[in-house]
């Protein structure tokens, strides 16, 4: 791990050296603009960024102008950007600047982080290009620059992690206050240039000789992803029935899983025939099949009945057809039932 003052220094010398510093809302301490510049940054690519930045500017060249502005026309300006809410917040934002702060935005983390749409990291962001205060952004690129130096594990997103991270944060800023601006944009500029998402260029980062994840090989497995729910299992015995070369499907109310659709009957066989009033000349067990729905995995288990001749009628209950098996994969059931429907109707496939 490296020492706690060589990250800052580190990473500042290599920004100054090799970061970036030409996208249009550097060189600039004007509050108004970082802060646009951030929130359109927020889940968003620089090159997508850059021509929305401009003609914002050009539409609104200070806060006044966009708090005064109809929300149509923010709404238009950022159409294409995304995440909606980020444009009313912004212009929510605005407004509060003007009526709450007299036109200019507060001049700490603490007070910008009161503002709508403004969170912690940006704050902080916009704090340190403007006002050089001595305060730590975290966002998502420097989650996963800080996760790999450090060989920080378990999910980001974690109440436990994300603490951790932002303690360990606080920790690396530089001593000096004038050096916060080069060492902020490096954060930001490691995470989008070297220490990207897929493979990292760990040969041209100033961590390589300290970084745990380069050292481990562990660049693809740090941060760690988010952990998956486990998705419950469930499984259920399907009973086609066939007579006459036709198949019983009772359809399902209207609620619940397959509201509405035709169905075998489900249960164990002995007691859906019995139910009935049918009674098996033949029974043979079918492979199963396993279908995943959104919040768990379902395994059927059929089971083919072929019972004697019913006629029209012999069912006990209603809602009860007897269908031709060419027909019944069409007759408005679920996809998994089609299958198995297609294992009786064609036994060879
Ligand atoms: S050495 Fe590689 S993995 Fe480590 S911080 Fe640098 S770019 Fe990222």
């Amino acid at each position: 791990m490296p020492q706690e003052q060589s990250f800052a220094e580190r990473l500042v010398g290599w920004q100054r050296a090799a970061g970036r510093h030409d996208l249009p809302w550097q060189r600039t301490r004007d509050p108004y603009r970082v802060w646009l510049s951030e929130i359109m940054l927020q889940q968003t690519q620089v090159a997508t960024v850059i021509p929305y930045y401009a003609r914002f500017l050009e539409a609104f060249p200070d806060v006044a102008a966009l708090a005064a502005a109809p929300a149509e026309q923010v709404l238009a300006l950022w159409a294409g950007l995304g995440y909606y809410a980020r444009a009313r917040n912004l212009h929510r934002c605005a407004q509060q600047v003007v009526a709450v702060h007299g036109g200019f935005f507060p001049k700490t983390a603490a007070g910008l982080a009161e503002l709508p749409g403004i969170g912690r990291s940006t704050a902080a962001a916009v704090a340190a290009f403007c006002y050089a205060e001595r305060t730590a952004i975290l966002d998502g690129n420097v989650k996963r620059v800080l996760c790999r130096v450090f060989g920080i594990d378990g999910f980001p997103g974690s109440t436990a992690v994300d603490r951790k991270l932002w303690a360990l944060a606080e920790t690396l800023l530089p001593e000096a206050a004038d050096d916060m601006p080069a060492y902020t944009q490096g954060l930001m500029d490691l995470g989008a240039t070297l220490c990207t998402r897929g493979l990292p260029h760990c040969p041209a980062c100033p961590f390589a000789d300290v970084c745990v994840a380069r050292r481990d090989g562990r660049q693809r497995e740090l941060p760690a992803p988010k952990p998956r729910a486990a998705v419950p299992e469930r499984e259920s015995t399907f009973v086609l029935i066939v007579a006459d070369n036709r198949l019983l499907l009772e359809r399902r109310p209207p609620a619940g899983l397959w509201g509405g659709l035709l169905v075998p009957p489900e249960g164990e066989p002995e007691a859906v025939l019995a139910a009935r009033g049918l009674l098996a000349v033949d029974r043979r067990e079918l492979p199963f099949l396993k279908h995943a729905f959104t919040h768990f995995r379902l395994t059927l288990k059929p089971v083919l009945c072929r019972v004697a001749s019913q006629g029209k009628a012999g069912l006990a209950e209603p809602g009860g057809e007897w269908i031709e098996l060419e027909r019944a994969a069409e007759a408005g059931v679920p996809t998994p039932i089609r299958k198995l429907i297609s294992l009786v109707a064609n036994p060879a496939d």
